[in-house]
């Protein structure tokens, strides 16, 4: 019995990673790899993103940049939502986004007493509602950044507020102010090396926004707008069966014993659960593959397990593997059909991908 298991693919990753620098013509690439790198495990994509020449990385928060760090990666690395704790900054070598003048001026204080610079990327709020200056007090705040010692004005940036871009009328606004802030700040000598906005969905399909700097992070794991996006999933969750057994039509399954078998079945246990990722709300909803074959997933999502009904899959034994997201000949499941039962986004699927589930990079 195999418990669950991520199978990577490298070969994948590269390949999606290609579409990004054909899709913006070789713009510089921030390679986003926060949540370990969307469940993927941060240090072994980040290495992988690393070799093939990616000009940054970015990640939510310090602590995943220090990983990073601490495995010998030296790419310079874009932190989005931290202050805390300004000295790791320095300390790391890592770019933090900054959002406040107060947190500008912390680390222009910090920077003096080492007797050295940081590089910084200021972020701008077009729209999104979150993070960052409004157009008008960017323009009277980062002019007072500017003028802070040993501080070096390296990115300008925002972000947009829709992902998946059915109209792009709000996107093409948030740029639209992006880029009059930008005009203003070189006709005022600010030099920002990069500008930057792009997400996955704007890279895929959204040219104008691409500037000097990307920064994909989903499609960069397969998942984009649409089929004709041409990228390849690079993650696959399989496991092994734990048991098969038969039983008799009218066996409840599960807690709740909200299914009950209404044949003679055969159930296999599966080991692997909602503290793996797979989520609780796809009980009696789910699908695996076993054998090439298609079974439902059936009774409520344990906190460890699952069972299947394989009744119907030709040939199924205790050593048949079992593809939670992934393809086997044919049949294929994906994050987003996961994510659509489940009532989420792929993002999230993969994200919550557990502790327990080994990585396996091929
Ligand atoms: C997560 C994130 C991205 C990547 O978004 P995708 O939709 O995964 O491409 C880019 N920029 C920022 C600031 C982010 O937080």
């Amino acid at each position: 019995m195999q418990k669950a298991f991520a199978e990577i693919d490298l070969k994948a990753l590269s390949h999606n990673l290609k579409i990004a620098r054909q899709k913006t013509g070789n713009k510089n690439i921030l390679a986003v790899v926060k949540a370990n790198a969307y469940g993927h495990g941060a240090v072994e994509i980040s290495k992988h993103l690393v070799k093939q020449g990616v000009s940054y990385l970015g990640t939510a928060f310090k602590s995943e940049a220090i990983e990073l760090r601490e495995s010998g990666i030296n790419t310079s690395i874009l932190v989005f939502f931290d202050r805390e704790n300004i000295d790791e900054y320095f300390k790391y070598n890592l770019t933090p986004l900054v959002f406040d003048l107060s947190t500008a001026r912390k680390l222009s204080k910090e920077a003096v007493r080492r007797k050295r610079r940081i590089a910084i990327h200021i972020k701008i709020d077009t729209g999104m509602g979150r993070l960052g200056f409004t157009i008008d007090k960017a323009l009277t705040e980062i002019p007072k950044i500017a003028c802070l010692k040993n501080i070096e004005l390296e990115g300008l940036m925002s972000h947009f507020s829709d992902a998946d871009l059915e109209d792009k009328g709000f996107m093409a606004l948030q740029l639209k102010r992006f880029l009059s802030l930008k005009k203003e700040f070189q006709q005022k000598k600010f030099g920002f090396k990069y500008h930057h906005i792009a997400n996955s969905a704007a890279v895929l399909s959204m040219k104008d926004a691409h500037l000097n700097m990307v920064r994909p992070g989903i499609m960069l794991y397969g998942y984009g707008l649409s089929k004709g996006d041409n990228l390849r999933p690079v993650l696959s969750l399989k496991s092994g069966i734990l048991l098969l057994k038969k039983v008799p039509v009218g066996t409840p399954i599960s807690y709740g014993r909200t299914f009950i078998t209404k044949r003679k079945s055969i159930i296999a246990t599966i080991p692997v659960g909602y503290a793996d990722g797979y989520s609780r709300r796809i009980s009696n909803n789910g699908e695996v593959i076993i054998n090439g074959k298609k079974a439902p997933v059936v009774g409520r999502v344990c906190m460890d397990t699952i069972m299947a009904d394989v009744t119907d899959i030709p040939g199924v034994n205790m050593d048949s593997g079992v593809i939670l997201i992934g393809s086997q000949g044919r049949v294929k499941i994906t994050a987003q059909d996961i994510a659509e039962r489940a009532g989420t986004i792929p993002y999230e699927v993969l994200t919550s991908i557990g502790q327990r589930v080994t990585r396996v990079y091929k």
